[in-house]
């Protein structure tokens, strides 16, 4: 089963990904993760990554479609996966539909999480996440079960994005109603769209998206 999660920055991409990659066993691919990799190695590509990152704007089309084009093909993609922050721009939509086309796979679903703007804003600011397994938590809605230790992991640091504060929200919800909403008619022409309420609490939206998955 091969899944696009789509939706603005802080709707819980990440968070369903994961619990869907559990539940499903498929690969769960997030972007945004490997972007940040690359600029904690010091790469190439992290090098040129980084500060446009750190304004909310999306990286250049090619850098992130050649990047995905490479994930896909390792041995965990092999059941399906679940795209979670790709594809951004309908250039990138354009590329996956060609990847996906040559290989003689096909996009099974593609979930919105539709959040409005100022739940959006909260989500983001209040966001951490475990530092060795990566685990998300939040301020307000998820916080550890026992204060300051990871519920999967027992661990003991916590680290938050530096995009994730409020000057660079506004740009990345800019560059999401501009650049990636229009993904949303493109994908229910093709008659693959399914939109959940991503307002509702966490196993609510999971709940959602499973019964979306099995009609
Ligand atoms: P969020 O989870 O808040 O939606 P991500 O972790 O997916 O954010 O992305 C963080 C940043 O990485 C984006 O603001 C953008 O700069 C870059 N990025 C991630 N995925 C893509 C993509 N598919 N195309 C272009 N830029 C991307
Ligand atoms: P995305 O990957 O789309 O940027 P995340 O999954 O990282 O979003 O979620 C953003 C923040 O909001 C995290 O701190 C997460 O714990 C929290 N969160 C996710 N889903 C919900 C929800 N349904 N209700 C409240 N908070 C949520
Ligand atoms: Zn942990």
């Amino acid at each position: 089963m091969n899944l696009i999660l789509l939706g603005p920055p802080g709707a819980g991409k990440g968070t369903q990904a994961k619990r869907l990659q559990a539940a499903y066993g498929i690969a769960q691919i997030s972007t945004g993760d490997m972007l940040r990799a690359e600029v904690a190695s010091g790469s190439a590509i992290g090098r040129e990554a980084k500060a446009i990152m750190e304004s909310g704007a999306l990286v250049p089309d090619a850098m992130i479609t050649a990047m995905l084009a490479a994930r896909i093909e390792a041995p965990d993609c092999a059941r399906g996966f679940i795209l979670d922050g790709f594809p951004r721009t309908l250039a990138q939509a354009e590329a996956l539909d060609r990847m996906l086309a040559e290989k003689g796979r096909r996009l099974d679903h593609v979930i919105e999480l539709r959040v409005d703007d100022a739940a959006l804003v909260e989500r983001i600011s209040g966001r951490f996440t475990c530092a060795a397994c990566g685990e998300g938590y939040h301020d307000s809605f998820k916080r550890p079960k026992v204060e300051g230790v990871c519920d999967v992991c027992g661990g003991t640091e916590f680290v938050r994005r530096a995009d994730d504060r409020a000057e660079t929200v506004a740009a990345r919800l800019e560059a999401y109603h501009r650049q990636t909403a229009p993904l949303l008619p493109y994908y229910r022409a093709q008659g693959r769209l399914v939109s959940v309420d991503g307002m509702a609490a966490m196993d609510e939206v999971t709940r959602q998206i499973e019964a979306a998955l099995a009609r």
